[in-house]
């Protein structure tokens, strides 16, 4: 694509930004769409987020993606949030609108368009969610909203654990997430959960370690679904393949949170047949 005076730009902000897919995968969509567009990774330094965003807007960019560390404090620079954005408490994607950008989640629907691109269900299930940071807060509001039976919600500190079922519980008033330290693992119900691993551990360079070890545990998952995707096959989904489970990686959830974005700054759907084929450019370049 010719870069000329109808480029339209998009671009990330966060700290650090320097090992980000998030360029390829816009930049490829837009080559595959044909559209004059491009996108750049932009590093802001700590207390310079307001300005970055006011920038941008001068500049005339079409929107931008947040990143870590940047996904709730950018919510005060923004002249108008999403419900579903409100809600989770952080905002990855920001839209350009009349005097201002909008801000809104994309992590959460992109992981749930990635779970129904791999045939699994959430509504009616009882999930077990490992982990109470960032990521899993996005899913605990995912699972509520999308009328999960229960999810037991494990976390190594549990204070972390009841802190965010509270607010889930409140916020979506449904009383569906059950906080346990992750320690307790043994006293689950003794039934089959899809299990979704949002914790670090297990992430690249550190990959022969799994937040739970014990094959007790993973008897009791028929489905785990790994937010990482670096490496392709973690310690957790190898040891829910161990018990006969299906494991996935999180590298469509990746995807399908940048798709979203691409869709709610351009005004139109991109169609599933684009997506996959980015998805395969996207395992290619990271080699995976
Ligand atoms: P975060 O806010 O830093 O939370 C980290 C979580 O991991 C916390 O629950 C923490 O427990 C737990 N943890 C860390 N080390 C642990 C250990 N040694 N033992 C037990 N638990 C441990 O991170 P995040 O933003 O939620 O991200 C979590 C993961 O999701 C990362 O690997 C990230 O790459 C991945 N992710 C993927 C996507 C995607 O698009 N696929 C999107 C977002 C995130 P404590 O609370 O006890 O510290």
């Amino acid at each position: 694509m010719e870069i000329n005076g109808y480029t339209r730009t998009c671009g990330l902000i966060g700290n650090p930004v320097e090992h980000t897919m998030s360029p390829f995968i816009h930049n490829t969509l837009a080559h595959m769409l044909s559209h004059n567009l491009a996108y750049v990774p932009f590093h802001v330094e700590q207390g310079q987020v307001p300005d970055a965003v006011k920038g941008a807007y001068a500049l005339n960019l079409l929107g931008l993606n947040v990143t870590v560390p940047y996904k709730s404090e950018v919510m005060a620079s923004i002249c108008q949030i999403d419900d579903l954005a409100k809600k989770i408490g952080a905002v990855n994607t920001l839209v350009r609108v009349e005097g201002g950008f909008k801000g809104y989640n994309t992590d959460m629907p992109g992981l749930y368009r990635a779970m129904c691109s791999e045939g699994i269900r959430i509504e009616g299930e009882d999930v077990v969610l490992l982990g109470a940071g960032g990521a899993a807060r996005a899913v605990a509001f995912l699972c509520a909203s999308k009328n999960v039976a229960r999810v037991y919600l494990l976390n190594r500190s549990l204070a972390k654990a009841l802190a965010v079922a509270k607010e889930v519980n409140e916020k979506t008033g449904k009383e569906c997430i059950y906080p346990m330290a992750l320690s307790d693992y043994r006293s689950l119900p003794d039934k089959k959960f899809l299990a979704i691993q949002a914790t670090s551990v297990g992430m690249y360079p550190n990959m022969d370690k799994a937040v739970i070890e014990d094959q007790e545990f993973y008897q009791k998952i028929h489905t785990g679904y790994d937010l990482i995707y670096r490496p392709s096959e973690t310690k957790f989904m190898k040891m829910v393949k161990e018990q006969d489970g299906k494991a996935f990686h999180g590298l469509k959830m990746l995807l399908y949170q940048g798709i979203i974005a691409y869709e709610l700054w351009n005004k139109l759907s991109v169609p599933e047949e684009t997506a996959l084929e980015v998805y395969q450019a996207l395992k290619e370049k990271m080699e995976l």
